[in-house]
């Protein structure tokens, strides 16, 4: 088990990370959202021991990581943490740079291995090709693979998909995570795309300026996201009180609706004029002003700019 205990951090006087605490059970995977400078990539290299913790303990089961302060090489042997640059050697094969740091002690079960590996990350027939012919997408594929070899006990991922196309990202992410299941490989993510955290996380911890605001299971965190932030991090998200909304509701309270969440009806207090209609394949997205303030809804069809709508809650839980 990975126990992360009021882990405060700064590079400079700005503090990044603050009183961050989670515990993550082993072969679990727990994905890390948040917008962009919130602190995911810091917390990741903090586990994976690249810096000193002034403030917080970080455990792996009993064992106390101390960070580069007690380790000559920083970062721990049985930790695998990908970065955003992909360290790959340039000017050896894809198949070499796997097997990078695998003993040629059994030759054979070392091809097997890298055989194996590249498999799963959906590159075989890359294996005798140098990175320098790769595309950004194939050498992040290579270095989750060489981050594979050695089996580690904890991988680490930062922003593992983010170069490769959605088509092949569906595959490669089923394929991972099923792989990393299987071989009971404890896993964190840091990612700014929702889809990445929803499908294939245990639990989602969102950060926001290095605080941690939300942590729950992926479903829980979307239909009840602690705040308008939360939300967002999904796609546009609506706030809205409910005696505007609900014909005699007194209540003044905001609640948080997706765009799927409203419906068109044909008459309602609530009245928006239609702005915008953006095609989004299954649907549209409909953008709408309510006075000066922004709608957003989802309608199997576009509908004509300026025309007044009526629009309804439409909740299934
Ligand atoms: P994220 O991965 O969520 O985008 P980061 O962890 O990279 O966020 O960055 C968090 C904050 O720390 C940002 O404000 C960023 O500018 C700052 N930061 C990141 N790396 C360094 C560094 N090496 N030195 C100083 N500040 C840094
Ligand atoms: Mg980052």
């Amino acid at each position: 088990m990975l126990e992360v205990k009021n882990v405060s951090f700064q590079y400079k006087e700005a503090p990044v990370l603050k009183n961050i605490s989670f515990k993550l059970q082993k072969g679990e995977h727990l994905s890390i959202i948040g917008e962009s400078g919130s602190g995911k990539s810091t917390l990741l290299k903090i586990i994976y021991g690249l810096y000193h913790l002034e403030k917080g303990t970080l455990y792996w089961g009993n064992k106390q990581l101390m960070g580069p302060n007690y380790n000559i090489v920083p970062g721990e042997d049985f930790i695998k943490y990908v970065a955003q640059d992909y360290d790959l050697m340039p000017f050896i094969t894809v198949e070499e740079n796997v097997g990078k740091f695998l003993s040629n002690f059994y030759l054979r079960k070392k091809k097997k291995r890298i055989a194996e590996l590249l498999e799963v990350v959906g590159m075989t027939a890359y294996a005798n090709t140098k990175p320098t012919e790769l595309s950004g997408g194939q050498q992040q594929r290579v270095a989750i693979a060489k981050a594979l070899a050695n089996k580690p006990e904890l991988l680490l991922l930062d922003e593992p998909f983010s170069n490769i196309d959605n088509f092949k990202k569906n595959r490669l992410r089923r394929d991972l995570f099923t792989y990393l299941k299987s071989q009971n490989i404890t896993c964190i993510t840091a990612t700014h795309d929702n889809t990445d955290s929803l499908a294939y996380a245990n639990a989602t911890m969102v950060l926001k300026a290095g605080k941690k605001v939300d942590f729950n299971n992926p479903k829980e965190l979307y239909q009840r996201p602690k705040n308008r932030y939360v939300a967002s991090l999904f796609g546009e998200v609506n706030e809205i009180a409910m005696n505007q909304l609900i014909e005699g509701d007194s209540s003044t309270k905001k609640i948080l609706l997706y765009p799927h969440e409203l419906k068109v009806i044909p008459t309602s207090i609530f009245k928006v004029k239609v702005k915008t209609c953006y095609f989004q394949g299954s649907h549209y997205l409909i953008e709408a002003k309510r006075k000066r303030k922004t709608i957003y809804f989802n309608h199997p069809k576009a509908l004509p700019i300026e025309k007044e709508i009526s629009l309804s809650i439409l909740k299934n839980n």
